[in-house]
């Protein structure tokens, strides 16, 4: 499942590949899952509109529309209903989802949901066999919670401190920070020193300051890795592979920890595996 820094990386491979371009029709397969906006919506908002950029927010990634210069308005045409206003395309891939810039004469894959003609000759298609991936238009998408990479240690003390639930569940609470799974959580707390079940509340200033900078830390540098398989990534193979980012603790359960080699250990918290060394976590 991509994760914030893949994320990032696709919707800035995507950025420098497609900005600018004009999506001239859209395809919407039949399968309901996909579409969270309806079909009608997304081909209205989209068809006709040039893609101003492209960006991340949270692991959403928003195509940000402008109307189309050059085209003469077709008076038989039927009214769009956000072409004059701020209008945007979201992707969310969910588990399996992919975007693909292909030649129109590249085969279409299975499960492909959305093809998307651009002025430049190419198409833009979302494929997602497993369909947890979802596709909507708005006019001025919010996700929940802040960005990660741009909180202040102000506003993050303000959201982490005091709560009593365990560091890890706040910091997989999508209303609290958005985009921070399972692995860069569990990385995040080990460079911190923190074990997963630490309550929040019980967690110094100091040590929250040391979580902010691991988390900012573990992001920046996975994204740095993924940026050059980017191609690989959004090209018609799809998912091969991204470069990650080396885990310290995610995955290791029983291999000796990388600073003092005590074996790492696995708990479940909240449905969801954790992983940590119990010698360098306190
Ligand atoms: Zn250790």
């Amino acid at each position: 499942m991509p994760e914030l820094p893949e994320v990032e990386t696709i919707a800035r491979g995507l950025a420098k590949r497609v900005s600018g371009d004009v999506i001239e029709s859209v395809w919407l397969g039949q399968k309901k899952e996909p579409l969270k906006s309806s079909a009608a919506e997304i081909s209205a908002t989209l068809e006709q509109s040039r893609i101003a950029a492209v960006r991340r927010m949270g692991k959403h990634i928003v195509f940000d529309l402008a109307p189309a210069n050059g085209r003469k308005p077709n008076s038989r045409m039927k009214p769009k209903p956000f072409q004059q206003k701020k209008a945007q395309w979201i992707v969310h891939l969910g588990m399996t989802g992919s975007l693909r810039i292909c030649e129109p004469q590249t085969e279409i894959a299975k499960h492909t949901h959305a093809i998307l003609k651009l002025s430049s000759g190419r198409e833009l298609r979302f494929v997602d066999p497993r369909r947890f991936g979802r596709l909507s238009v708005s006019t001025q998408f919010d996700a929940a919670g802040v960005e990660p990479l741009e909180v202040d240690l102000d506003r993050f003390l303000t959201l982490f401190r005091g709560r009593n639930t365990p560091i890890k569940s706040a910091l997989l609470n999508q209303n609290l920070l958005r985009g921070v799974g399972n692995i860069y959580a569990d990385e995040s707390l080990f460079r911190a020193g923190l074990r997963p079940r630490r309550r929040a509340s019980s967690i110094t200033r100091e040590q929250l300051r040391q979580l902010l900078l691991a988390v900012k830390q573990v992001l920046t540098e996975a994204i740095a890795l993924g940026g050059s398989s980017i191609s690989d990534y959004v090209d018609a193979e799809g998912e091969e592979g991204f470069f990650q980012l080396q885990h310290r603790v995610y995955g290791r359960e029983g291999e000796p920890c990388l600073v003092c080699k005590t074996p790492i250990k696995r708990v479940v918290i909240a449905g969801r595996s954790s992983h940590y060394c119990p010698s360098c976590q306190k």
